[in-house]
């Protein structure tokens, strides 16, 4: 990428989403609006997360419509795995096969919520670790209160490995281990939340500059610490400088290094071509 002078002041540092719900509802009225916000607060490229077989082909389309600037990931997250059937499992490889899809996912497992039952969710997220060696894709991956049954199931991957743990939550242990598959980290604004997010200040600087992405996962997780709290409870990618900062900050590090490493860092795993403007 080029490197962009900011000591100037006019070009805020460019930054990439790894993590947008575009697709989700909440952006029917104003998309474009969303996304012309974020390019103007220097989020210069969006992953578009698909959770389902539907939101991923939105994700798709999107991704169409906005070459350069938006791609896609194709999974079905683990809340959604008793819809993966032989049937949808074709349909999701034809997405995941796209070009604008550079990464599979979200998939994972999630033992807090429990919205399908633990055998669905390692079953579904099996196939998508398959899908994704066929594929030669990376990873979106999603844990949460499961630590142990996912580590274990991308342990058994071996070296095939290349993805991002996405809205990283855990403990120092936990991050290590990651670290330990060779995974990338992806940072929210779960930081942001001085109580939930308290325990992951420290661990900022254990993580390998080119492993460190950002996303905000929007419209949720809202960076609770947002001046002036904007009105409405949806997040968007343009608060993305606002969770880069708040990890800068945590790193002892400048945002224009934080990010000129995490952008890099995106484009590295997910293989990402800069913007041509
Ligand atoms: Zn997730």
């Amino acid at each position: 990428m080029q490197p962009e002078n900011h000591s100037t002041g006019v070009l805020p540092p460019a930054l990439i989403d790894i993590g947008i719900n575009l697709a989700h509802d909440s952006y029917d009225s104003d998309r474009d609006v969303v996304i012309t916000r974020a390019r103007s607060a220097g989020v210069t490229q969006m992953i578009v997360t698909g959770s389902t077989l539907a939101s991923s082909a939105q994700a798709v389309k999107l991704a169409r419509a906005y070459p350069g600037l938006l791609f896609a990931t194709a999974g079905v997250h683990p809340h959604h795995a008793s819809e993966l059937n032989a049937q949808t499992l074709a349909a999701l490889e034809e997405l995941a096969r796209q070009p604008q899809v550079v990464a599979v996912g979200e998939c994972g497992l999630d033992f807090f919520r429990n919205f399908s039952p633990h055998p669905v969710q390692r079953a579904a997220f099996e196939q998508q670790l398959e899908l994704a060696a066929r594929l030669g894709k990376p990873l979106f991956l999603h844990q949460r209160d499961a630590h142990d049954d996912f580590a274990a199931m991308l342990a058994g991957r071996g070296a095939h490995l290349r993805g991002v743990a996405h809205c990283f939550t855990g403990n120092g242990a936990q991050l290590q281990h990651y670290l330990g598959l060779g995974l990338a980290i992806g940072i929210t604004g779960w930081i942001c939340d001085e109580r939930r997010g308290a325990n992951l200040v420290p661990l900022m600087g254990e993580i390998p500059a080119e492993r460190l992405m950002l996303e905000t996962d929007g419209p949720y997780l809202l960076p609770r610490n947002l001046r002036p709290k904007p009105a409405s409870r949806r997040n968007e990618p343009a608060y993305l400088p606002h969770n880069a900062m708040t990890v800068a900050r945590a790193r002892g590090e400048s945002l224009e290094s934080l990010a000129y490493s995490s952008t890099r860092a995106a484009r590295q795993l997910f293989a990402l071509a800069p913007p041509s403007s």
